[in-house]
């Protein structure tokens, strides 16, 4: 069988680590592109280096000389961009790497792709939002849908808005085909500390105050990460040429009531204490901070027949099952 060769960047990341391992599964030749920052997973590593199937290279994909280089000698019939500086917090802080790597990194794998598709080498580019492009729903009863305006609110979304209308501008522009992933809150293990469930998780471990923003009532959607990454091995393999799919769950939740599920599954199940609800803190609100994100995810059902299937209170405990192993 001739060998099919999938470009996947920022494959060391929280969602690229588990699409790549299930694309290894499946006998796809994986160049894995990460430029392990602070929030790869380094340990990966060790399990995928056992497939022959695999190839890593530090790169970074702001650099394109190297990503010009790959692009030559491996022609990959897939391009999935899921590299990015991806927390919002960092991003208000300090954007310029966003600037970089979302938006710089995008426009160079594009340029790369464009070159393939010049030369008559079939390449589809699979970029990875989410659905924070959409930007804020004042409106309790929205929902997004797929082609509404983006409307971003935080230099991190705004330059995953960029790289989007980067991708289409190709399609456009130069032909070059491509699908996008509008996905919600991810959780499972790997994901770094620095986010919202392993914040509450590490917390309630530690003892310590579990920060919650403003008043705690931002409503978000959350799906487990290896339901998103068979979402995205979908979309990759079957999705509709030039489209963009949401991927969501019916699990919604504000953070308040999210903190509190998990406080209730670790007294019932994990023995702690009810203390741990006191641990509960409010703090002063992030700048700019979106009251809800909620996605209208029918296009991806009807087109794929895919759905979410993993229950949440399952998925939740094999997440604090894998902190509880790591701690
Ligand atoms: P992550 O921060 O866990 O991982 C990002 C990976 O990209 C890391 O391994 C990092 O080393 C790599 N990387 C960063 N800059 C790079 C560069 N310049 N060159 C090469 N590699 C680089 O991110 P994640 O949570 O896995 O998110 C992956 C994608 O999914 C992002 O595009 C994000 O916008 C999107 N997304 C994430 C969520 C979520 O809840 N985590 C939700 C919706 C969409």
């Amino acid at each position: 069988m001739k060998k099919i060769f999938i470009l996947v960047t920022g494959g060391m990341g929280f969602i690229g680590s588990e699409v790549v391992k299930k694309l290894l599964n499946l006998n796809y030749h994986i160049i894995n592109v990460d430029k392990l920052t602070y929030a790869s997973n380094k340990e990966r590593q060790k399990e995928f280096k056992n497939y022959k199937n695999y190839q890593f290279f530090k790169y970074d994909i702001t650099k394109n000389n190297k990503i010009s280089w790959l692009f030559k000698k491996f022609k990959p019939k897939y391009v999935l961009n899921i590299a990015a500086e991806s927390h919002v917090d960092n991003s208000i802080s300090d954007p310029r790497s966003f600037i970089d790597t979302n938006i710089i990194g995008t426009y160079n794998l594009l340029v790369n792709t464009n070159f393939l598709h010049k030369n008559k080498i079939k390449t589809k580019f699979v970029q990875i939002s989410t659905d924070e492009v959409y930007g804020d729903i004042a409106n309790k009863k929205f929902i997004s849908r797929e082609g509404d305006p983006y409307i971003p609110s935080s230099p991190y979304s705004a330059s995953k808005a960029s790289a989007d209308h980067l991708v289409r501008s190709w399609s456009r522009t130069y032909g070059i085909k491509y699908n996008i992933t509008c996905s919600v809150n991810n959780f499972g293990p790997f994901q770094n500390k620095e986010k919202f469930i392993p914040v509450i998780i590490d917390s309630i471990f530690k003892r310590k105050k579990i920060p919650l923003y403003g008043n705690g009532k931002q409503m978000r959607n959350w799906i487990y990460v290896k339901d998103n990454a068979d979402a995205i091995i979908d979309i990759t393999f079957n999705g509709k040429t030039n489209e963009t799919y949401n991927i969501g769950t019916n699990e919604n939740y504000s953070n308040i009531s999210l903190v509190k599920k998990i406080i209730k599954i670790m007294v019932k199940d994990f023995g702690y204490d009810k203390k741990i609800y006191n641990l509960i803190s409010y703090v002063n609100d992030r700048p700019g901070h979106d009251y809800k994100y909620r996605l209208d995810y029918k296009k991806i059902r009807k087109h794929l027949n895919w759905k979410p299937r993993l229950n949440f209170e399952n998925a939740i405990k094999e997440t604090i099952n894998w902190y509880l192993l790591k701690k």
